[in-house]
């Protein structure tokens, strides 16, 4: 039999601590047999989200419906104006998942948003990290997704320039490189340091591989940027689940690399990996077949 081929797997890949906290909570209250809501999926993983659903928990898109029990609010935050109005409810537990790395990207804009200033905010414009971070500057922020964008861009006077915390540096600085040279600005790095650590692993092993499968929701921010940076460097796939490999992926391919999103949960990314071992070690197989066909004929 010939040797396998190896399935290099990113040692960043997978839940960050923010996600770990946040399911971790999820899974705490429901040990105590509680009723528990969140508003909004807790995270960007369907799978996950489907596995906490089974178990009990309820996604709510408003507190209005329910009477009792605890809510759990989201990683990526929620709007000011939501929190206020949970804060008045009297009858609600309230347990906050937000991740202290989006807590402290909401608190600069909050603090900001107490000067005659505008606030620029580098990410996605739909994106409910982004919509929450624009609650907490009360008219005065302005969602630049692209360099494009910023060129676009007609303000006046000094801007400051906060980060959705899953965004790409190199996007970030190419934003702020623009702006730079019409306004005076005042920058706030607010990527985490999980997503940093995650692009550069993953590009890294892109690098050497010649196809990188990445692992995520399609929902999810961070792990759509992991896929673009890898597809930079090589031939790169974003999936959700087993299923959607495709042994055609796999002709001539002698390495590969494996990422995942900080969403995606280790269940996942083993049956991934067990799935590519699979594929890859049947194609030897053949390969093999083939050889001893040829030598058979000739
Ligand atoms: S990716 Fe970063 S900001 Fe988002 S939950 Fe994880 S640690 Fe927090």
């Amino acid at each position: 039999m010939g040797k396998s081929i190896e399935v290099k797997t990113d040692v960043n890949a997978g839940f960050c601590f923010g996600v770990k906290r946040a399911i971790a909570l999820v899974e705490k209250i429901l040990n105590e047999k509680a009723k528990v809501y969140t508003l909004g999926p807790i995270i960007h993983n369907p799978q996950e989200v489907k596995r906490l659903k089974e178990k009990g928990v309820k996604i709510l898109n408003d507190i209005d419906c329910v009477k009792s029990g605890y809510i759990i609010l989201r990683t990526h935050g929620i709007s000011l104006e939501l929190r206020n109005k949970l804060e008045k409810n009297k009858t609600l537990y309230i347990i906050d998942a937000t991740c202290p790395f989006v807590k402290k990207a909401q608190d600069i804009i909050k603090n900001l948003n107490l000067q005659e200033t505008t606030i620029v905010i580098v990410g996605e414009n739909s994106h409910p990290e982004v919509e929450a971070l624009v609650s907490y500057g009360a008219g005065k922020c302005v969602v630049i997704e692209n360099p494009m964008e910023a060129l676009e861009f007609k303000g006046m006077g000094e801007l400051n320039i906060v980060s959705q915390t899953t965004q790409i540096p190199q996007n970030f600085n190419a934003i702020v490189k623009i702006l730079k040279k019409q306004f005076k600005v005042n920058i706030y790095n607010t990527i985490c340091k999980a997503t940093l650590e995650r692009q550069e692993s993953a590009k890294k092993l892109a690098k050497k591989v010649d196809l990188m499968i990445v692992v995520g929701g399609r929902n999810s921010g961070n792990t759509t940027r992991l896929a673009e940076i890898c597809k930079t460097q090589t031939k790169t796939y974003h999936i959700e689940t087993i299923d959607k490999l495709d042994d055609k992926w796999f002709n001539n391919i002698k390495t590969v690399g494996l990422t995942a999103g900080a969403s995606t949960p280790d269940n996942i990314i083993k049956s991934v990996q067990n799935k590519l071992r699979e594929i890859l070690q049947k194609r030897i197989l053949q390969r093999e077949e083939n050889k001893n066909l040829d030598k058979t004929i000739f």
